[in-house]
């Protein structure tokens, strides 16, 4: 679960819901709410399975 970091929207999405893609100042989704950059990390797990991990005090404008 991610949630926004605009905090006036402060919106959750569930992973599927986030379209997550690079920039250029790394891995990202914008709310599909009100279009806040959130970053988050990818992290790829020893089955391969690959899941993302929202990151805390970036900006997100
Ligand atoms: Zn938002």
């Amino acid at each position: 679960m991610f949630t926004c970091r605009n905090q006036p929207c402060s919106a959750s999405w569930e992973q599927s819901e986030a379209v997550i893609k690079n920039e250029g100042q790394g891995l990202l989704f914008r709310c599909p709410m009100c279009g806040a950059r959130n970053y988050v990390d990818r992290i790829e797990a020893e089955d391969g399975s690959v899941v993302y991990e929202q990151l805390d005090g970036r900006p997100f404008l």
